[in-house]
């Protein structure tokens, strides 16, 4: 959606530059849980590619929880 700010209003280059931040910020998140990872199982000790969420390890079934933490 487009935001139109004004250059000369102290207060909305504050909230663009939050405003890109924020942008910034979502964009990573999105990134990073949905890319996929190597993760080690550790019913089986075999490592596959997970996504952050619950995953089922191709080795042995069993369900193997990725958790990442993001803050900022
Ligand atoms: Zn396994």
């Amino acid at each position: 959606m487009p935001k139109s700010y004004k250059l000369n209003s102290r207060s909305d280059m504050k909230k663009l530059g939050k405003d890109i931040e924020d942008t910034i910020i979502k964009k990573t998140r999105e990134t990073v849980l949905h890319d996929k990872y190597d993760v080690e199982c550790p019913h089986c000790g075999k490592s596959f590619k997970a996504r952050s969420g619950r995953n089922t390890c191709p080795h042995c079934n069993n369900i193997v929880e990725l958790t990442l933490n993001i803050n900022f």
